[in-house]
């Protein structure tokens, strides 16, 4: 179980991470983060769980988690200072705080693969889900998600073991999960305040991107083509080479894997 006193009483001096909702099982914390922001919650709200009944992923994906084992998140963010154009800029950041918390741990080298997964060691640590509320033609908030495999175990049969790990598969321990929220929470009220500032986190998030400069499959539906990912845009497309051709795809368009 985490440790939600401690927890409250360090994520209260931060920008974001509070106030604090926990509760043991959730139907998903995309779900929680939802309710609370349509009944006027403010900017900042974080929900945990222990235990997702629907946790879910892009495309109505699921995503899988023991009880207890991983961080589970959702956070609350109401960035009506973003063009809708750059709203992809929320997952980036959420990429580059959770990548600059894990690499504070010793031994760990975290890489990002387009769009919205956290890796280490080429496999699948953690993923990010952006879902935004609107009102009318406005934004009203964007709902955070961001799963992390802390103490998740694949073993070798398990239908995931062949692209997902978990912290302690890496290295070769069980890991608190409290530190980790609270670096996340506090990487993240610091690239969130750049953002207000009017920076952008695309280099950043470049330099991170494992996918850049490699082959990779991607899959539309039931069609599956290979090309070479040469950039991303501003807004967090990806740039692909095919058969001498540039192409671009948008989040939420498609999947890739690296060749
Ligand atoms: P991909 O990243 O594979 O292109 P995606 O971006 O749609 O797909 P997500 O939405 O981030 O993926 O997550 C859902 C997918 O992640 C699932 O379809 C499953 O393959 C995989 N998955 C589910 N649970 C976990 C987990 N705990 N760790 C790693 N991968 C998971």
């Amino acid at each position: 179980m985490l440790d939600i006193d401690f927890l409250r009483s360090r994520l209260q001096g931060l920008a974001l991470g509070w106030p604090l909702h926990y509760a043991y099982r959730v139907s998903s914390t995309q779900d929680e983060a939802r309710a609370a922001a349509q009944a006027g919650a403010a900017e900042g709200l974080l929900v945990l769980a222990e235990e997702q009944e629907a946790g879910r992923g892009r495309a109505g994906r699921s995503w899988w988690a023991p009880p207890g084992s991983a961080i589970l998140s959702s956070l609350l963010l109401r960035p009506t200072f973003l063009p809708s154009h750059l709203l992809g800029y929320v997952g980036m950041i959420a990429g580059l705080a959770m990548c600059d918390t894990l690499e504070e741990l010793p031994g760990l080298s975290p890489q990002l693969k387009w769009p919205n997964d956290i890796l280490l060691e080429g496999k699948k640590v953690g993923g990010i889900l952006v879902e935004t509320l609107w009102e009318g033609g406005d934004l009203d908030a964007v709902i955070l998600g961001l799963g992390l495999n802390v103490n998740t175990y694949f073993p070798p049969t398990h239908p995931l073991a062949e692209v997902a790990t978990s912290l302690a598969q890496v290295t070769g321990h069980q890991c608190a999960r409290e530190p980790l929220i609270y670096g996340y929470m506090y990487h993240m009220s610091r690239y969130y305040h750049r953002l207000q500032q009017g920076w952008s986190p695309v280099p950043a998030w470049k330099d991170r991107l494992v996918t850049l400069g490699r082959p990779v499959w991607v899959m539309e539906g039931e069609a599956r083509w290979e090309g070479l990912a040469e950039d991303v845009t501003e807004e967090g497309a990806l740039v692909l080479r095919r058969e001498g051709e540039r192409v671009v795809l948008r989040v939420g368009d498609v999947s890739v894997r690296h060749a």
